[in-house]
């Protein structure tokens, strides 16, 4: 699953390259929007939702280009405006990623990968693998997102709302807890083990027997902050070539810190919520 960080990065390639611009070109290779043009319509922004990327669209902010004395002017739709403009929704899931192109640049990645193609007059965007792309009506975008806790990288983020929904269920494995989307948005199984680590708790102990989860939550904001503008997400702050994970993906190999085998495990409760765990079974007690 990408982080949050992942998606903010998308989000800001995305913007610099689409937002407040024209679409010249749209080409949805889904079934149910495979006939949908959107070309015409303005990008009035560009949003991340925890994992979720929201482009929005609307009529008629350039209208520079239609000749305004050759018809009765529609009423002006103000940009952005959630009354009558489309979201684009993507999500990435696992191997889901966009690439920006200037006019004619090859695609780095093969054409039947490409899921969503955006073009203005400068630039294409191409999603490619995308997990999830679906159009809907910006009014409609609560659907998708309402169901959210507060987001790491949003304006929404509240640590104490977050911190309240996670010990709504004590019972929880922490790792679990922290992949919740509904008790906040934004961390993936990298941040869900690392987090742990870090924290000296093991991913399957329930959050209501860990100590001071406060500082988990605090956490959590500052390991996301600090990797949401870095090209690559690095948690143990070691050069180039060392680990960058404490845990994740690395059973078997030495603890960074005391020398100790990491094992792993599978940890959840049905085939949609089973997740790899990584821990050091001395730090992690
Ligand atoms: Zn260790």
């Amino acid at each position: 699953m990408p982080e949050g960080d992942s998606v903010y990065k998308a989000a800001a390639k995305l913007r610099a390259a689409l937002d407040q611009q024209v679409l010249t070109r749209t080409d949805f290779r889904v079934p149910a929007f495979a006939t949908l043009d959107l070309s015409g319509q303005t990008v009035t922004s560009v949003v991340p939702r925890g994992k979720h990327l929201l482009i929005r669209v609307a009529e008629g902010t350039d209208t520079a280009a239609v000749d305004a004395a050759a018809a009765p002017a529609p009423a002006p739709t103000p940009a952005g405006d959630p009354g009558s403009g489309l979201t684009i929704h993507s999500h990435l899931k696992m191997e889901g990623v966009w690439q920006i192109y200037g006019a004619g640049e090859r695609w780095r990645k093969p054409s039947y990968l490409a899921r969503g193609v955006l073009s203005t007059a400068s630039k294409t965007a191409v999603g490619f693998e995308l997990g999830l792309l679906e159009v809907v009506p910006t009014a409609s975008e609560d659907s998708i997102v309402g169901h959210l806790g507060p987001d790491l990288l949003g304006p929404d983020w509240d640590a104490d709302l977050a911190l309240a929904n996670l010990l709504s269920d004590p019972a929880r494995p922490v790792a679990l807890a922290l992949l919740d989307q509904r008790n906040l948005a934004g961390l993936g199984n990298v941040f869900a083990n690392e987090l742990s680590f870090l924290r000296g708790v093991r991913p399957q102990t329930p959050i209501g027997e860990i100590a001071d989860p406060k500082r988990l939550v605090a956490l959590a904001f500052k390991a996301i902050m600090v990797n949401k503008d870095r090209p690559i997400r690095n948690l143990t702050g070691l050069p180039r070539g060392k680990p960058r994970y404490w845990v994740h993906g690395r059973r078997g190999e030495a603890c960074l810190r005391c020398g100790t085998r990491i094992e792993s495990d599978q940890l959840g409760t049905g085939p949609t919520d089973t997740r790899y765990m990584w821990w050091c079974p001395s730090c992690q007690k």
